[in-house]
């Protein structure tokens, strides 16, 4: 297992839509290896491939916050989203590739996905609380969307500024 660099936001390839997976072959499960890896080593909840430069529509997440609980790392390949609830839920976000930055998101409080497993199998599952707003967070990244673009104009032109700020520092210590 590697871990990988994440791009940091603003990327060209944090913006794109991601192409569907076709067969979970020996490549795809190196990739999620590698990402979920890269999530723990972070740390973070969830990973979405494009945050490793990878496009195509595969993300992790793992969302056991207890320190002794057991991990439960998952791994959804063209996750697709098959029912939402009518309810809401507000969580402060945040992002690998935004990083220590939060704001409030509003989403579904739970949805349903079905998603093809490594086990090249579909699979289908409801989620609420944090996997629900984790998954739809991931999602998102597979069609270029990132928590930030919920936000208003200036809320996320202030932070897309702090982020180019720490990207042109970690290119300097980099140099240096
Ligand atoms: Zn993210």
């Amino acid at each position: 297992m590697t871990i990988r660099p994440i791009l940091i936001h603003p990327d060209p390839r944090l913006k794109k839509l991601c192409e569907p997976v076709a067969t979970v072959d020996a490549d795809i499960r190196r990739l999620a290896d590698d990402m979920l890896a890269t999530m723990y080593d972070a740390p973070g909840v969830g990973l979405a491939a494009p945050q490793v430069g990878v496009m195509r529509r595969v993300f992790v997440m793992d969302c056991v916050k207890e320190k002794d609980a057991a991990p439960a790392p998952m791994v959804l390949i063209n996750p697709e989203i098959t029912w939402t609830s009518e309810d809401l839920n507000t969580y402060e976000e945040g992002c690998l590739s935004i990083p220590e930055q939060y704001a409030e998101v509003t989403r579904p409080a739970e949805v349903r996905m079905r998603w093809l497993g490594l086990d090249g199998q579909m699979h289908e599952e409801q989620f609420d609380g944090l996997w629900a707003t984790c998954a739809q967070h991931e999602l998102d990244h597979l069609n270029g969307k990132l928590f930030i673009d919920y936000l208003g104009p200036l809320k996320r032109q202030m932070i897309t500024r702090k982020m180019e700020k720490l990207k042109r520092e970690r290119a300097r210590t980099a140099q240096a």
